[in-house]
């Protein structure tokens, strides 16, 4: 209840929910019913979850801030979602994003921006910015995010909160609205990083309705997170800071409050190494052309038929009406996105840029493999500033995208990393994060080195 109070507070400027449920007290009060019959629930039983709304929900509408699916209610739960009730979590509604999840701001939700609650000029970051805000705003303890090039991580950045994003494959997907399917990973985001590991642990595990979905048995990332705020894990840890990545390309506050945090870790016995990573100059290129070839063709099938809206076209073909449809129902973003995607695929230009954006790729992966040779983690700032103005970048696609500098290499690599709160930038007060990169499947160094910074 004190949740919901919240949101009817706040919400009216902040807009971090597109939808909140009418059913969240029956189902707290059913958790109540089945703790007084002293049923063994677990540690998150309770407790209430915003929900990004690319994740399907059969009693709350997934739109995944998209026009075309206004309304749209799924059959079935995503499998996150689905386990979250499982353990007892209660759904407090859905949270705003870039229609599709294309964004850093989620200035491009079909449903107006969301707005920093740090600043509420500022944006909140994207594509999440609304699980991110509702749980900066005190809304929502937890929330659920997806991140595709640094949708949880960056919005965590910009907010003050914990985001990880996992080890590809170790987040079922079933039920994720598809943005760019060799890159989508679903994740949480929290307000410490014991709380992300404690949904981490509700949500992850294999999936058999995910194909992607790995069959690992993995261990608790909460109990990760409460060995690394124990202390200790840090001695001789080997964190390795890339040199192609100087401070000249972030904004100073975040630069600085980079550089704190690395001698924070180091007075606890941290050692810092110098790594190269050549090829992460190329990654915003190479995800900006594989992303929207993905993402053209993950979008094909909201076609007026299968899904969402359907416009009239009297007299018209199906032609007619699909092609009305998606132009009425998709956005500049979206357009703008399955036009290059459509582009780069065609066949007479496969090889010079969708071919080559995989070749760099595998040059990205390379440069993970070398650098975890020689160190346990990566650190980078998150992301190369604080919260900008809302409208500042809206007109300039491309240094929207140059947001995503440091987050998208872990998808392209399909490695794990997460954004810790690191303070505040000096010359604006706005928060900062930094971020932690490890090999796949080693999520757990995350929580430990996450922990010990918090
Ligand atoms: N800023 C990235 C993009 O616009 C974020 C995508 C994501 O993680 N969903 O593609």
């Amino acid at each position: 209840r004190a949740h919901l109070d919240r949101i009817a507070a706040v919400d009216g400027d902040v807009h971090a929910f597109l939808h909140v449920s009418d059913r969240a007290l029956d189902v707290a009060a059913d958790i109540d019913r089945r703790r007084a019959a002293r049923e063994e629930l677990g540690e998150l039983a309770g407790v209430p979850l915003a929900v990004k709304d690319v994740l399907v929900t059969t009693d709350m509408p997934s739109t995944s801030g998209s026009k075309i699916l206004e309304g749209y209610m799924s059959p079935y739960d995503a499998t996150v979602v689905a386990r979250s009730r499982a353990a007892g979590l209660v759904p407090l509604g859905k949270t705003n994003m870039d229609e599709f999840a294309m964004g850093s701001s989620t200035e491009h939700s079909a449903y107006g921006p969301t707005r920093n609650p740090w600043d509420l000029g500022r944006i909140p970051g994207g594509s999440g910015g609304g699980s991110a805000a509702a749980v900066a705003a005190f809304e929502a303890p937890l929330a659920l995010g997806s991140d595709t090039g640094g949708s949880i991580r960056q919005p965590a950045h910009v907010t003050g909160t914990v985001g990880v994003k996992p080890t590809y494959g170790g987040v079922s997907r079933y039920g994720a609205i598809a943005l760019a399917s060799s890159l989508d990973q679903v994740g949480p985001v929290t307000r410490t990083v014991l709380d992300a590991g404690l949904l981490h642990d509700v949500i992850g595990g294999h999936d058999v309705h995910d194909a992607t979905s790995l069959p690992d048995a993995w261990p608790s990332f909460a109990e990760a997170a409460r060995e690394g705020a124990r202390g200790d894990v840090l001695k001789g840890l080997r964190i390795g800071v890339v040199k192609e990545l100087p401070d000249s390309g972030f904004q100073p506050g975040v630069a600085a409050s980079f550089r704190e945090s690395l001698a924070r870790l180091e007075a606890q016995g941290a050692e810092i190494v110098e790594i190269s990573a050549p090829h992460f100059e190329y990654a915003v290129a190479a995800y900006y052309l594989i992303l929207p070839a993905e993402a053209s063709s993950n979008l094909a099938k909201f076609d007026s038929v299968r899904f969402g809206m359907r416009l009239d076209v009297p007299g018209g073909t199906v032609e007619d009406v699909m092609s009305a449809t998606r132009d009425a129902g998709f956005g500049p973003e979206v357009k703008r996105r399955i036009i290059l995607g459509t582009y780069a695929l065609s066949a007479g230009y496969y090889d010079a840029y969708y071919g080559s954006a995989q070749k760099v790729r595998t040059l990205i992966q390379r440069d993970f493999d070398q650098a975890f040779r020689s160190v346990d983690v990566v650190a980078t700032p998150s992301a190369p500033t604080t919260a900008f103005r809302i409208g500042e970048k809206i007109d300039d696609p491309l240094s929207m995208y140059l947001n995503d500098l440091t987050t998208i290499p872990a998808n392209l690599a399909g490695v794990p990393g997460i954004s810790v709160p690191s303070g505040l930038a000096a010359e604006d007060g706005l928060p900062v994060g930094i971020q932690f990169l490890a090999p796949a499947r080693e999520d757990a160094r995350l929580y430990r080195v996450g922990a010990a910074l918090e």
